[in-house]
């Protein structure tokens, strides 16, 4: 193909992705926003494969292969609720193959020193992002704790990290080889930079790491672009760096939180929150079904155990019930719900919730005070009082759901336990509140019983 057409290929395809991306902006445009992007994508690799640089297939095919195997294998084996965790694991397999990719760009001939600088760039980020998304995905599965891990002096070590990188980088730029030990040393000390970055960031504020990961991973292939002279390459990371870095300031701002106080502070490690204690109110399903019935207006709250009840369906079954019993119903989503950005719009989606029934926590705030009964489903740190009322608490300043201010409020749960945070949740006590334990999905299935008969 020549040069021309290979372009004009990749300008459809750069094309697709921003109207793909801008698709995504509703849930209502998501899917086919997703298709429009794969066809870009599609087009993009199609092209580039038939591009004369390309001398055999041999590799590609074995590399495409594994690849389509592993993948089939994640999507159909990994639960619903995993999905964040393997979220993390593919930023880091996006960072992976960029550190890769740049690597490669080094056996070229006649590497200038500006191709050093973004090859330089990829392995740095692309090694940030591979060793960084790892620990999340630890920290996310809990595989490790998800509690910020701190030490004396963090801040100078990890400095000391990013001098000595930044060093080697421009050494090896002045003479850059395959064999100089600079890059060896860029590349190392990027992977090590990874884990240092991420492990004093607490469990709460994974939201955060996770997007800016995900820009991370964009930025390194847009470098990886530059070193290999890939127009798509550079576009698409450039794409998927800004709309990273847009998703990172939403969580932050959803958590009232700027980044670099996200970064840095070791969220979670230093605060004690006051100790909570007060009577429970327990009560069963026939109490809740008579509170529901009688109810004119219902919001769920969900949160991440929805995702692990898988209780979404029965959810909107209850919704639709409670419609016809004559009662308004909305559904309200704080943006750091769940475990994933967008992960209760996902579930509400594949539940076939209407979307002018979802309700963001800037506008259900000011008016929860006269719905009579707020459920909150599986969602705990989201509609923690002490978010507003205990300086000491770790999550103090956090936007919430302010559930408590509904005229009722019922807590489906397993347990008194608190959620990703670690901080106890004063809700459970609050006069209004009446906790319906057990699994989510067996509480709301009896209520969808109730209603039925
Ligand atoms: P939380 O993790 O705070 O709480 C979830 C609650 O669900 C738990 O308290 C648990 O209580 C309950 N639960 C678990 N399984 C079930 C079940 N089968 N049935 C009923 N309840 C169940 O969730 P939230 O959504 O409120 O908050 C999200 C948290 O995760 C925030 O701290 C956020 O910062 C963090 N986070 C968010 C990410 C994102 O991008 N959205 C990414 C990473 C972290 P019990 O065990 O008693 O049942």
């Amino acid at each position: 193909m020549s040069d021309v057409l290979i372009n004009l290929a990749y300008v459809v395809a750069a094309v697709l992705f921003i109207f793909g991306l801008k698709m995504l902006g509703s849930p209502a445009t998501a899917r086919n926003g997703n298709l429009l992007s794969s066809v870009g994508m599609l087009i993009a690799v199609v092209v580039t494969l038939l591009a004369h640089s390309i001398v055999e297939f041999h590799f590609i095919v074995i590399a495409g292969l594994i690849g389509a195997v592993i993948g089939a294998f994640a999507a159909r084996a990994v639960a619903m609720t995993a999905m964040p965790e393997m979220v993390a694991l593919f930023n880091g397999s996006g960072g992976l193959a960029s550190l890769l990719v740049g690597w490669a760009a080094l056996y070229n001939e006649g590497t200038t020193t500006f191709i050093a600088f973004t090859i330089f760039l990829s392995i740095l980020i692309g090694g940030i992002t591979t060793t960084g998304s790892v620990v999340a995905w630890g920290k996310l599965s809990e595989v490790m704790p998800s509690r910020a891990i701190v030490f004396a002096a963090q801040r100078i070590v990890n400095g000391a990290f990013l001098a000595a990188i930044i060093l080697a980088g421009v050494m090896f730029c002045m003479d850059p080889s395959t064999s100089s030990p600079e890059f060896i040393a860029v590349l190392v000390l990027s992977m090590i930079l990874g884990v240092m970055v991420v492990i004093p960031i607490g469990g709460a504020d994974m939201p955060v790491v996770i997007s800016l990961l995900n820009s991370y991973s964009g930025l390194a292939a847009c470098a990886a672009g530059f070193a290999i002279h890939n127009n798509i390459l550079i576009v698409a990371g450039a794409l998927v760096g800004a709309a990273g870095i847009i998703l990172t300031n939403i969580m932050c701002k959803a958590m009232n939180r700027s980044l670099a106080n996200v970064l840095f502070s070791g969220f979670g490690a230093v605060k004690t929150a006051t100790k909570v204690e007060g009577e429970v109110k327990p009560i069963t399903v026939d109490d809740a079904y008579l509170i529901l019935e009688a109810a004119s207006s219902v919001t769920f709250v969900p949160g991440y155990g929805m995702a692990v009840a898988q209780a979404q369906h029965v959810v909107r079954e209850l919704g639709n019930l409670l419609e016809q019993n004559g009662a308004e119903v909305t559904y309200a989503i704080h943006p750091v719900a769940g475990r994933m950005p967008g992960h209760m719009n996902v579930l509400l989606a594949e539940a076939n919730v209407p979307y002018d029934q979802l309700v963001e926590m800037d506008d259900i705030n000011p008016r929860i005070d006269n719905i009579d009964v707020a459920v909150v489903i599986g969602a705990n740190d989201v509609v923690n009082p002490a978010a507003r009322n205990d300086e000491n608490s770790p999550i103090y300043g956090m936007p919430i759901i302010n559930v408590d201010k509904a005229r009722t409020v019922f807590v489906l749960k397993r347990s008194m336990a608190s959620g990703f945070s670690g901080v106890d949740n004063p809700l459970f006590f609050g006069e209004n509140t009446r906790m319906l334990f057990g699994d989510a999905k067996e509480s709301i299935t009896g209520l969808v019983a109730q209603f039925k008969s």
